[in-house]
C-alpha cells in the first residue's frame, strides 16, 4: 500500500483547509461567539447555518455526485476532509443521520427518482433525518420491532412508536423499520419507510438527555396516513417486507466508515497531546501516548477499508469490529484528559468534560459494544452462537 498522497490530494486538502478556516471564524461570528450545542433548539438552528455554508461551498457532501449536492471526490479526498474539519475544530455535523446513514442506503437501495428527490435537498439542510429503529421493547433487539404500517389504497396506515430518535424534535423527516406482515415474525415481514414528520396522525416529542440537551425525541403513530408520493420517488426504500437488508446496510455505515471517521479521534488525540505538555505524570503521558498511538491505527485501519470499498467491497460484519474501536478509543481519550484536568475539567465545565459525557454514551448507540462482540464473534471469526 502506497500511504504518501498525491499531489492533487495535497491540493485538496489545502483548499479544504483554507476554506474551513475562514468560514468557521465567520460562522462562529455570526453567533456571536461559541455557538450552542447542536442539540439543543437555539444551537440547532445556528448549526443549521453552518450546514448551509458547507452546502453553498461544496463541502456538504463530498464524495457524493455533483448532480446530488456533492463534489464527485474520492473516498480518500472524503478522509482528507474530514481531518482537516476535526482538525480545524469544526462542529459535530447536525445532519450527520441523514448524511453519512441513509445517505449510503439510498444509493445502494433508492430508484433514480428516490435519489433525485431526496439527496440534494438533504445536503443543502432543507430536509433533516432522524432514525427510526429503537422502540421501548426493541434495543438491541432490532428484529423485535413492534410499529406497523398496513397496506392502504394509495399509501400505508402507520401505528407504534419510537424512542431515543436523536434530533428527532428539531428534524422533519424519519427513516423507519415498520412491520408490514403481521403474521411475520423477527427480521421478515419489515419494510424500510420514509416518513415526513408532518403526516397527520405524527407526534414527536423531545425529552431531554443526561446532559442537559434535549437531543432525543419519542416519535408515536396513531394511524397515521403515509401517502406513496409523501416522499419523491417513494416512500418505500428497497423492497416491501425486505427492510432488514436495507437496515442492515445502513447499520454498516453506522459502525463502519461513515459516522464516525477517524479525523475525529485524530483530532482529540492532537489536543490530548497538547494537553499534556504542561500537565501530567509521567504514567499519564505514557496513557495519553499509547492513546494516540489507537487513533492512528484507527487512521491505518480505514486507509485500508477504504481500499477495499474502493474495489467494490461492501461493509460487512468487520464492521462492528471498526464500532468496538472508535466507541472506546473516544472514552478512553476523555479519561485520560479528564485525568490530566483534575477538578478543573468540571470547575470550567470544560469542552474535555462534555465530551466524556457523550463518549460514554458511544458503546450504546449504533449498536451496543456487548452486542457488536457478538458478531464479531460469530460472523467475523466464526465462533458458536
Ligand atoms: C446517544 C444515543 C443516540 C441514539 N440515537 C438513536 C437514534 O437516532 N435512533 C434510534 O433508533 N435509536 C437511537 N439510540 C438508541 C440505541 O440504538 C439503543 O439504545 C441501543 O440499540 C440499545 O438498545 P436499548 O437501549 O433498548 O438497550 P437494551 O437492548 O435493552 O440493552 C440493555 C443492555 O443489555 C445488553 N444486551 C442486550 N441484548 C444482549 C445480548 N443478546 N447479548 C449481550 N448483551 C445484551 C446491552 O448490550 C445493554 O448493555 C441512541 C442511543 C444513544 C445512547
Amino acid at each position: 500500500m502506497d500511504l504518501t498522497w498525491s499531489t492533487d490530494e495535497e491540493a485538496f486538502r489545502a483548499e479544504a483547509r483554507a476554506w474551513l478556516e475562514a468560514n468557521l471564524a465567520e460562522w462562529r461570528a455570526e453567533c456571536g461567539g461559541e455557538p450552542a450545542s447542536g442539540d439543543t433548539r437555539e444551537g440547532f438552528s445556528q448549526h443549521l447555518e453552518w450546514e448551509r455554508r458547507l452546502f453553498d461551498g461544496g463541502w456538504a457532501a463530498v464524495s457524493w455526485p455533483v448532480e446530488h449536492g456533492g463534489r464527485g471526490a474520492s473516498l480518500w479526498e472524503w478522509l482528507l476532509f474530514e481531518e482537516e474539519y476535526y482538525r480545524a475544530g469544526c462542529p459535530p455535523r447536525v445532519t450527520q443521520n441523514g448524511i453519512f446513514l441513509l445517505a449510503p442506503s439510498i444509493f445502494e437501495f433508492g430508484t433514480v427518482e428516490q435519489q433525485a428527490g431526496i439527496l440534494r435537498r438533504m445536503a443543502a439542510a432543507e430536509d433533516l433525518w432522524c432514525q427510526g429503529w429503537s422502540e421501548p421493547n426493541a434495543g438491541s433487539d432490532l428484529a423485535s420491532v413492534a410499529s406497523k404500517a398496513r397496506r392502504v389504497d394509495g399509501g400505508w396506515v402507520l401505528d407504534g412508536q419510537k424512542t431515543w430518535t436523536t434530533r428527532g424534535a428539531f428534524c422533519t423527516h424519519l427513516f423507519g423499520l415498520f412491520r408490514t406482515d403481521p403474521d411475520s415474525a423477527r427480521h421478515k415481514g419489515l419494510t424500510y419507510l420514509l416518513v415526513p414528520l408532518d403526516t397527520p396522525g405524527v407526534t414527536v416529542r423531545g425529552f431531554g438527555r443526561l446532559d442537559g440537551d434535549e437531543g432525543f425525541a419519542e416519535v408515536f403513530f396513531d394511524d397515521a396516513f403515509l401517502a406513496d408520493d409523501a416522499v419523491a420517488g417513494g416512500v418505500v426504500l428497497g423492497q416491501p417486507e425486505g427492510g432488514w437488508a436495507v437496515a442492515m446496510a445502513t447499520a454498516g455505515s453506522e459502525r463502519g466508515l461513515t459516522l464516525r471517521s477517524p479525523g475525529r479521534f485524530l483530532a482529540t488525540a492532537e489536543r490530548l497531546l497538547a494537553l499534556c505538555r504542561d500537565r501530567g505524570d509521567a504514567v499519564l503521558r505514557r496513557r495519553a501516548a499509547a492513546a494516540w498511538m489507537r487513533a492512528e491505527a484507527y487512521q491505518l485501519q480505514t486507509l485500508a477499508t477504504v481500499t477495499k470499498l474502493a474495489a467494490g467491497a461492501k461493509p460487512g460484519a468487520e464492521a462492528s469490529l471498526t464500532k468496538l474501536w472508535w466507541s472506546e478509543l473516544d472514552v478512553e481519550l476523555h479519561e485520560i484528559a479528564l485525568d490530566l484536568l483534575g477538578p478543573d475539567a468540571e470547575l470550567a465545565e470544560s469542552a474535555w468534560a462534555k465530551g466524556w459525557q457523550f463518549s460514554l454514551s458511544g458503546p450504546i448507540y449504533a449498536g451496543t459494544n456487548e452486542i457488536q462482540r457478538n458478531i464479531a464473534a460469530e460472523r467475523v471469526l466464526g465462533l458458536p452462537r
